[in-house]
Parts: C-alpha cells; structure tokens; sequence
C-alpha cells in the first residue's frame, strides 16, 4: 500500500462533512440543520465560506471534525472527479462508514510507529491493508459493511500495542471514564489509558501524561497547557485543535 495520507485534505473533496451530518445548535455549531442539507456556509464550489473565522462564527465544531481522509477517498476514488453529492446523493451515507475505516487506518498508522510494539508490527502492517481494501470497496460494498464488528476485530491489536508501549508505566485505567470538568492538574498520569473517556473541560494543567492512551477520548475544551505530553498514545490533531494547549 502506498502512504496514504489520513487527514482532511479539503481541497479533493466536495464538502461531504458540511452537507452529510445533521447539526443541532450547541456550543459546537451556530445553526441546526437536517442530515443531507448543505450548510448554509458552503459554497457552490464546496468551500466553506467562513472557512478563517468558524471558531467566532460559532462553529468551533468544525474546527475540530477530522475526516482522516474519508471526504477526499469518496469523492475522488469510490466515485471520481466530476461526481458530487447532487449527482450522486449516495456518497453521503458512505462519509460516517469511511470516516470509520480512516480512523482505524489512522489508529494502526499509529501503532506502527511504537517502538516497544514491534512484536504486533506484522499484524499491524496486515490488519491496516485489510482495513485499506475494505475502505477501497465499491458504494454496495460498503453500504453493506459491519463497521462495529472491523473495529471489533481490530482494537484488540491496537489493546495490545498500547500496552506494550505503556509497559513499565502505573497505567491507571480511565477507559470509557467520565472525566468530563475533573481536577486533575499536575497529576501523575503517566501510561494512564483515557481510551474513550470524557475529559471535556477537564484541568490537566502541567500534569504527567507521558505515554497516556488518548484513543477515542473526547478532548474538548481540556486543558492541556503545560502537561508532559511526551510519547502520548493516539493523540490525533484533532483532539489537539478540541483541548487548549500552549500552541
Ligand atoms: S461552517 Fe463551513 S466547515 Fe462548517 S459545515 Fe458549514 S460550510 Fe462546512
């Protein structure tokens, strides 16, 4: 498999994350609108025309949404330059199954990238161009596709990688925790897993989060200034953009 490049890339697509969802309006976005409608905000050229203020538009939910390449696959590859969500209104229902695959596809990226984990890297390396094919399904494969049960097969791996990378850590368990505005500056987190957890607003001001699992976890508004972020597990630049950090 070639590098595949798993992050937004607006450019190739056709604005599928901006018509696709419904929103409801929330802190996150200004409007609420149904699945399938565009945003008012998109352009007849599928840019988004608020693209350099949507924090103090009030869409900072958009601001953190990644597709992990999903949007521009679809639009360039399943269907093809030319195509769009007029022409071909499937495309849309595709996005949250794509999107899927791309976060796995992400997550075992990841993984490879962990040293300590070299034992799993042949299965990772086969357990990622796996999940490549299925992404490269045609629109009926897809639909038709148990995403729940891919990403059932494949967290196990990635368990395991993150526990051999976490090895010789305290490795507090806070999977699928409720976190959401806890206290928690300057703590001792190191190899703690927050897989899945809810730390929106939480304070983790200059606390301990080296080799932290991250997978999953719902970052918004925590803050992370001054936090040891050394060799934190999954961390994705968009949960980064979603907490508030130094940068
Ligand atoms: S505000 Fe912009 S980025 Fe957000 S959904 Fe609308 S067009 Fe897309």
């Amino acid at each position: 498999m070639g590098e595949r490049v798993l992050e937004a890339d607006c450019a190739s697509c056709v604005g599928l994350c901006c018509v696709a969802p419904a929103f409801v309006k929330s802190s996150d976005f200004a409007i609420t609108k149904p699945a399938g409608q565009p945003c008012p905000n998109l352009g007849a050229d599928f840019r988004c025309g608020i693209h350099e203020r949507l924090a103090e538009s009030g869409f900072p939910g958009c601001v953190v949404f990644d597709c992990f390449g999903a949007g521009q696959r679809i639009s360039r590859e399943t269907f093809g330059i030319g195509q769009d969500w007029q022409s071909a209104p499937e495309m849309l229902g595709l996005l949250p199954v794509v999107r899927q695959l791309h976060e796995l596809m992400w997550l075992l990226t990841e993984a490879l990238k962990l040293a300590a984990a070299v034992r799993v890297h042949p299965k990772l390396r086969a357990e990622l161009a796996r999940i490549d094919h299925l992404a490269g399904g045609t629109p009926a494969q897809l639909k038709g596709l148990d995403v729940d049960a891919e990403r059932r097969k494949v967290n196990p791996l990635l368990q395991q990688a993150s526990n051999l990378a976490r090895a010789g850590t305290p490795k507090a368990d806070y999977r699928g925790a409720n976190l959401i505005g806890r206290k928690m500056r300057g703590a001792a987190l190191n190899g703690a897993s927050f897989r899945g957890a809810l730390l929106i607003g939480a304070d983790l001001r200059g606390a301990d989060l080296r080799r932290a699992d991250f997978t999953g976890a719902d970052l918004r508004g925590a803050d992370l200034r001054g936090a040891d972020l050394t060799g934190a597990l999954f961390l994705s630049r968009s949960q980064l953009r979603a907490a508030v950090t130094d940068t």
